[in-house]
């Protein structure tokens, strides 16, 4: 029977590389029923900001299965990334990218490289909620949920567990980011102890993602937050040999997408000069993704033969070790040809007759009881001068069973005994406490933010400071 797929063709080298990938599949025997959608640039341009038609949009939910070249997101003008867009709404949580290096037939430093990052996909600073708050301050909210978090470390385990690795490092970055790095870190200990068989370790991201671009050998399977998954994995692609190499799945619950990880590669569109290789890559796993495991191998193993035999894209040649400088047409011919191939020195590849789909169960949630301690009430001021807006917000809110504890800007400490020497912008953040810990309820705060307005301070948001069952929901000023 065949499989229902949706396929776009995509924008600058998209279509190329996708005819190339869908003339593969065919010769190889895939058994694809296609239907072709228009997303990317050209449903920008025509109206949809979003990159996609709401009739196409029914498609990709009927099929669930997306198979999508690159596409160009326009710069600015209020255009979201179609890309960011598609794995939320689908709930692809998943983004799945193996590298592995073709030594010594594609150059590379690190002939030890076979690593596959795990990218949360949902969450982080993708969420893409951003606002200017002043004059000079521009914000980002980044976003990393429990759940979230459990979701991509299970999945990486899992992962780990049906591939035979024997390894997963987590990356974040606690030592700053004690809360959202923290709750993907602690999540990865806890459950990294129903995996005694799997051996595991943590770096902070930006020590780990040097040891990994000097040292790639030392990593099996990495898993990240969305935004140090995305930088990795065009290091993980740029070390083995090209960007144009590594493909990737994006999986949830009941869709899925394959890709390539690179971009739509504008400068070099329409030349035939594009290396299909990603996009072929992203091919074999939604093969093995649909049970067709056998075709995936079989178009690995020509892929594999085709590299062997010295036969490159211009951005994979080198004298050294390539035997002829080929283009995206005469590579895809090279490999149709070496169908039923295998090569002969470097490893061939054997999938299984099925793999198992991973599906995760998430721990129950146990509720936390919150109590109110205080709140942060963030204000624009530009007279620059910590001691008067303190003075002034001291004034405003007597009678109030809150009081004013810190201000920081940029998150350092400004107020109380805050340093001459750090720099200040327009935006200040005003800390205010519940006195002796009395108990504070939703309407003190409104009331707290009725006093300061009237005195005509200029409010521009607010956090509520919790506290879950004695730990702070919240993080202290640097320098308190
Ligand atoms: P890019 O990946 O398109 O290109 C980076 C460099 O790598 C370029 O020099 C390009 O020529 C080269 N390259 C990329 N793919 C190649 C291939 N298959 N063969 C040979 N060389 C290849 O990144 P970019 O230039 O930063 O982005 C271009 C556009 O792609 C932007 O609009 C961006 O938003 C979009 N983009 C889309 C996706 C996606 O659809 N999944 C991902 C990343 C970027």
């Amino acid at each position: 029977m065949k499989s229902k797929i949706t396929v776009a063709y995509g924008d600058g080298i998209g279509p190329e590389i996708m005819k190339s990938a869908l003339e593969i599949m065919e010769k190889a025997g895939a058994q694809l029923d296609i239907t072709t959608i228009e997303i990317g640039e050209k449903a920008y341009l025509s109206g949809h900001s979003s990159g996609i038609s709401p009739a196409d949009w029914e498609v990709i939910m009927a099929n669930k299965l997306l198979f999508k070249a690159p596409i160009t997101t326009p710069q600015g003008g209020g255009y979201k990334s179609l890309n960011v867009s598609l794995r939320k709404t689908l709930g692809l949580f998943a983004n799945v990218r193996p590298v592995k290096a073709i030594h010594p037939y594609i150059k590379t430093h690190h002939p030890e490289l076979d690593t596959v990052i795990i990218r949360e996909n949902e969450e982080d600073l993708y969420a893409g909620i951003e606002h200017r708050q002043t004059q000079e301050v521009y914000q980002c909210l980044k976003l990393i949920t429990k759940p979230g978090s459990e979701k991509i470390i299970r999945y990486a385990f899992e992962f780990a567990k049906n591939n035979g690795r024997k390894k997963v490092t987590c990356m974040m970055k606690d030592n700053i980011m004690k809360l959202t790095d923290g709750v993907f870190h602690q999540t990865f200990k806890d459950v990294a102890k129903e995996y005694p068989e799997i051996e595991t370790n943590h770096f902070l991201v930006d020590i780990g993602m040097a040891r990994f671009a000097n040292q790639p050998e030392l990593f099996d399977v990495i898993v990240l937050p969305n935004l140090y998954g995305d930088i990795i994995s065009d290091i993980a692609a740029e070390i083995m040999g090209s960007v144009g190499l590594a493909g990737s799945s994006n999986i949830g619950a009941e869709c899925a997408m394959f890709e390539a990880i690179h971009g739509s590669a504008p400068d070099i569109a329409g030349q035939n000069l594009a290396n299909p290789s990603g996009l072929l890559k992203g091919a074999i796993l939604m093969l093995n993704h649909l049970g067709q495991s056998k075709v995936a191998e079989k178009i690995e193993n020509a892929w594999l033969k085709t590299i062997e035999d010295g036969i490159h894209t211009g951005d994979i040649y080198s004298e050294e070790t390539s035997k002829k400088k080929v283009g995206t047409d005469e590579f895809t011919e090279a490999i149709i040809e070496r169908l039923g191939e295998k090569p002969l020195k470097l490893p061939q590849v054997e999938y299984p007759e099925k793999i198992t789909p991973i599906k995760i169960q998430l721990s129950p949630v146990v509720p936390v009881k919150k109590t109110l301690d205080g709140i942060d009430i963030f204000v624009c001021e530009n007279d620059r001068n910590p001691n008067l807006l303190a003075s002034a917000l001291i004034k405003a809110v007597e009678g109030s069973p809150l009081k004013l504890i810190m201000i920081t800007n940029r998150g350092v400490k400004v107020w109380p005994d805050g340093n001459p020497h750090t720099f200040c912008t327009d935006h200040w953040r005003c800390r205010f406490m519940a006195i002796d810990n009395c108990y504070i309820s939703d309407k003190d705060l409104v009331e707290l933010q009725r006093k300061i307005i009237f005195k005509s301070l200029e409010v521009i948001k607010t956090e509520n400071l919790y506290n879950f069952e004695g730990k702070l929901g919240y993080s202290l000023g640097q320098g308190q």
